[in-house]
């Protein structure tokens, strides 16, 4: 058969789906032959040299995405579906939740998988692009933070005085924003968090960060609050307002805010109005990591940096393509752990285990038609 790895067209995607360390794996049982779009690894760093010497062969986009196996970071766009192979296994972040994404792809005749919906359990964890690809922008959030903020983060005792440590408050404490914790504290900052989640107590306080309580008004706002398998659901209006209160006046001490809330499948909750944002201190600075899913506060306008009440709000989205070298080597090796449940790496022998739980979970269309979401 042949695997295909087209290069990313989407504006702002620096990342590839595969990478020579897993080219090399796939092509190990010489079953296969391996085909890079020329320039496929360039802006992530990996050149087509290193993909030759890992035995791919290079070629142009129409053959990598004429593929049997066409391994993508993001959904293949209108003008690239024509390129897909009916029958052809197509993998990569479909965007699932977009009907028409997936209808376009359900009629190019491919079998998808949306790997945006894999399930969270132990035996996908290797596979979780979600989490690989969060951890990097919780990462980045900081970095960004860190350059745009007009002072120090950690606290120094010069001979010209004492500079004091950044506040900084981290609100929705999934993967991005416990790696957002964890980085801001080796820069030395003092950090406080807060998720809808009562569990993520614990995590955050073990990262060394203190928790800023939210409480429940009830048993039902405590059993929503729980979420559904790892996931947030949305919060009553009452329990937000509360929220919406608590965090107001922490705001007003905090110098750098990030925020990661996201609900799958809708858009992102509003967890800062525009008063809470004029409530801050002059250079403050606010990185919405949410902006993409609509935001989390209000004002943060995609892919900009907006200057409001003296507050700088970043709303840049696909941070992890920011570090597209390892953004890419971390999904590469996600997709290599999928494929692996179809694909014997060493014997190279392929048939897709349809009753698999994870592959019923991701696939979202087959046989020229969309999979209902079971
Ligand atoms: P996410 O990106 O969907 O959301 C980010 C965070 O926003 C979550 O913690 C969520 O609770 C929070 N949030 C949503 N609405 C909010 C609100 N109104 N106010 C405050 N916070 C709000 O989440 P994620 O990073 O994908 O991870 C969610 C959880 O799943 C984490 O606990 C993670 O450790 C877990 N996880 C488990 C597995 C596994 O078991 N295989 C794999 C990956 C992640």
């Amino acid at each position: 058969m042949i695997i295909g790895i087209p290069r990313e067209s989407r504006a702002g995607e620096t990342r590839v789906a595969a990478t020579p360390e897993t080219v090399k794996k796939l092509a190990a049982s010489g079953k296969h032959s391996i085909v890079v779009e020329t320039g496929a690894g360039m802006s992530a760093s990996f050149p087509d040299a290193e993909f030759e010497a890992a035995g791919a062969r290079l070629a142009s986009a129409d053959e990598a995405f004429g593929a049997d196996i066409v391994l993508k970071v993001r959904g293949p766009t209108a003008a690239e579906l024509p390129k897909l192979k009916r029958g052809a296994m197509l993998i990569g972040l479909l965007n699932p939740y977009d009907a028409a994404a997936v209808q376009a792809c359900a009629a190019t005749g491919v079998s998808g998988y949306a790997l945006e919906w894999l399930p969270r359990i132990t035996r996908a964890q290797s596979m979780d692009v979600l989490s690989s690809q969060a951890n990097i922008a919780g990462y980045k959030a900081v970095i960004i933070a860190a350059d745009t903020y007009g002072r120090f983060m950690p606290m120094l005792m010069t001979a010209a005085g004492t500079v004091k440590a950044a506040r900084v408050l981290v609100l929705g404490v999934g993967v991005a924003g416990l790696q957002a914790i964890a980085t801001a504290k080796r820069l030395g900052a003092v950090i406080e968090a807060s998720d809808v989640r009562p569990s993520v107590k614990d995590q955050v306080e073990s990262l060394g960060a203190k928790w800023v309580d939210v409480p429940y008004a009830n048993d039902e706002e405590r059993k929503i609050a729980e979420g559904v398998g790892g996931y947030a659901r949305p919060m009553p209006p009452e329990w937000m307002a509360r929220q919406g209160e608590i965090i107001h006046e922490r705001c007003k001490s905090v110098d750098i805010l990030i925020t990661t809330a996201l609900i799958p499948g809708r858009p992102a909750p509003k967890l800062i109005r525009a008063q809470t944002v004029a409530a801050m201190k002059p250079g403050a600075v606010i990185i919405d990591l949410a902006a993409e899913q609509g935001g989390n506060v209000e004002g943060a306008e995609l892919d900009k940096i907006v200057a409001k009440d003296g507050v700088k709000i970043v709303g840049y989205s696909n941070l992890a393509a920011q570090l597209a070298s390892d953004a890419s080597a971390l999904y590469a090796r996600n997709v290599l752990n999928f494929l692996a449940l179809s694909l014997n790496v060493k014997s190279g022998d392929f048939a897709v285990p349809k009753d698999d739980e994870i592959i019923k979970a991701t696939l979202v269309c087959d046989n020229a038609a969309v999979v209902p979401r079971s």
